[in-house]
């Protein structure tokens, strides 16, 4: 039985992107030779192959691409936060890169809208674990 959320494993080229998340920064990699944003992070650029990378600070401001409002029946956990949204939102700085997190709204949660602009914020999970979300403008 799955009592707590299911929490992301650290991986040496990941391990700066949780940092930063931990710091309340979203953090996107690019190539060190042909500056491709790439998410999620990985080793290798898929663009060049090449494995040089650096890291940039984006705002995090995104537009929901997509969502879905689970339903139940759901694991034990997950059925306590019920009803939630899980989005797909896209960066405003990058149309490509496409990230999951949870969706808040301070309205109605069936008010939530493919198109809806959105700010980042943090769930601190653990030390190590900053889980991004968005919130609705
Ligand atoms: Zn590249």
């Amino acid at each position: 039985m799955i009592e707590t959320i299911p929490i992301p494993g650290i991986e040496d080229f990941d391990k700066v992107y949780w940092e930063n998340c931990s710091k309340n920064k979203l953090t996107i990699q690019h190539c060190g030779d042909c500056n491709e944003a790439r998410f999620p992070p990985r080793h290798m650029c898929p663009i060049c192959q090449s494995i040089s990378h650096d890291w940039k600070e984006v705002s995090g401001d995104a537009v929901l691409w997509s969502f879905v409002i689970p339903r139940p029946p759901l694991l034990p956990v997950f059925d306590k936060q019920s009803p939630y949204v899980v989005g797909l939102v896209e960066l405003v700085e990058y149309e490509n890169i496409r990230i999951i997190g949870q969706i808040q709204t301070n309205s109605n949660i069936d008010s939530i809208k493919i198109g809806d602009t959105l700010t980042i914020d943090f769930k601190k999970i653990n030390n190590e674990i900053s889980l991004p979300y968005w919130v609705k403008k």
